[in-house]
């Protein structure tokens, strides 16, 4: 399969290149240069599938022949070794439980999945591989979990000083091996700027080959359709509409989602639910794309002012307005009124929701509003054990320590505390 850049000034590639170096030499995000519907029949049937064979459906247009498809069924089995169960909270709303992996985020399969892809690349390279990586929180812990142990891959991750979980910290800080963190006195955009910079920077990409594992890593991206066939396979009734709300901030998992629909994958409307970082939600209200600065909230991991795959989605729908709004629609939140949905849920349906799933459980119940034959679906994107801090005052009760958890949670962190650029390149050329 072949992979241009979204700048359109930049060479084509095949997929291992787009993996290898995350994004193109003009800094544009890669793009399938074709897109295949699968069969009706495939969708149609889905329920005699396993999870993996489809996942294998899904993906191996976008691998083509350049995984062998032993070995790339053999990556899917090890990518999807936990559960994704789809959970009835009221009536018509179902949560797709996307936590039960390593890090308890969402991020883990898009993280193991670029992993054995990488560490497949790289088994007959000597040259090492450093992954380069911000994280506003949960991306990171995913990525060093799935590259842990990974030979001839370094993994260096930046995040924001006191400006993720605990727990989250605790997955960045301490897995040690090949995993370095670096604590950053700034914002996760300035994260991610110094990791911008640093791939552009001739003086360090001369000397260490680097690679990203945002989600404009298209082996990050892609095997996030996953999701949204598992819980197409899961809902019993598949005759009413549907409808999907993802939680977003980088808009990198709503966009793979748009993307299984162009397989066929039958979902009516896509829901992009927002915290206060609502560029997206203000575009689709006044057709003006305006990045802002990124605002703290509650639901940390979806803080960000200029998501960065939202040039997928239009490329997608042909960067047509109108298409766009047939698609998606989209609403914001703020963290007053997504506390009072935990409580709500938890007071009602004994249900605890993560601040991101309650941003998603939101945006979905705004859209079902008078609505009939309709059902949907919010991706519930995290434990809510990672946001401890927020969720037990809310629900006024204790949630137990999943194994995982437990697993970090003791353990001392280690990090290297960075104010500056010039800091970051020091470390990376001199260790
Ligand atoms: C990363 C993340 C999101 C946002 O996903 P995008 O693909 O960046 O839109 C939502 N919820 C949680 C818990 C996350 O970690």
């Amino acid at each position: 399969m072949k992979y241009y850049s979204l700048n359109r000034q930049a060479p084509d590639v095949n997929f291992k290149q787009a993996v290898v170096d995350g994004i193109a030499p003009d800094k544009g995000l890669y793009f399938p240069s074709e897109i295949k519907s699968l069969p009706q029949e495939f969708f149609k049937n889905i329920q005699d599938y396993t999870y993996n064979e489809i996942a294998y459906h899904l993906i191996e247009q976008f691998v083509g022949d350049e995984i062998p498809e032993k070995d790339l069924k053999k990556i899917i089995e090890d990518t999807l070794s936990f559960d994704f169960p789809l959970v009835n909270v009221n009536d018509d709303i179902f949560a797709l439980e996307l936590f039960h992996g390593p890090t308890m985020a969402f991020k883990d399969v898009g993280g193991r999945f670029m992993a054995r892809c990488l560490s497949y690349f790289n088994k007959n390279e000597n040259n090492e591989v450093t992954v380069l990586v911000a994280t506003s929180g949960d991306t990171g812990g995913a990525v060093a979990s799935g590259f842990l142990g990974v030979k001839g891959v370094n993994v260096v991750i930046l995040y924001p000083s006191k400006k993720v979980s605990e727990v989250q910290e605790k997955q960045l800080t301490t897995l040690g091996q090949n995993i370095k963190a670096l604590e950053v006195n700034g914002t996760f955009d300035d994260c991610q700027a110094m990791v911008k910079n640093a791939f552009i920077d001739r003086e360090i990409t001369s000397k260490i080959k680097l690679t990203s594992a945002n989600s404009i890593n298209v082996a990050r991206w892609l095997p996030q359709m996953f999701y949204f066939a598992f819980a197409y396979k899961q809902l019993a009734n598949k005759d009413k509409q549907l409808a999907i709300a993802v939680p977003s901030g980088n808009f990198g998992n709503i966009c793979a989602g748009m993307m299984a629909q162009k397989l066929g994958l039958p979902i009516d409307q896509f829901i992009a639910a927002n915290n206060a970082n609502s560029v997206v939600t203000q575009y689709l209200d006044s057709g003006k794309y305006n990045p802002k600065p990124s605002v703290q909230t509650i639901s940390n991991a979806m803080d960000v002012g200029d998501p960065s795959n939202f040039i997928r989605i239009q490329e997608i729908y042909q960067n047509d307005f109108n298409i766009i709004r047939e698609h998606l629609v989209s609403y914001a939140f703020d963290d007053e009124t997504t506390r009072a949905a935990m409580e709500h849920v938890y007071k009602n349906q004994n249900y605890i929701l993560d601040p991101h799933g309650a941003v998603g459980y939101l945006g979905l119940d705004s859209f079902l509003k008078n609505k009939t034959d309709w059902q949907g679906i919010f991706l519930e994107t995290a434990h809510p054990v990672k946001f401890l801090d927020v969720v037990e005052p809310v629900i006024k009760t204790k949630i137990d320590y999943p194994e995982q958890i437990l697993a970090v949670i003791d353990k001392q962190k280690q990090s290297t505390v960075i104010s500056t650029y010039e800091e970051l390149k020091s470390f990376l050329l001199n260790g």
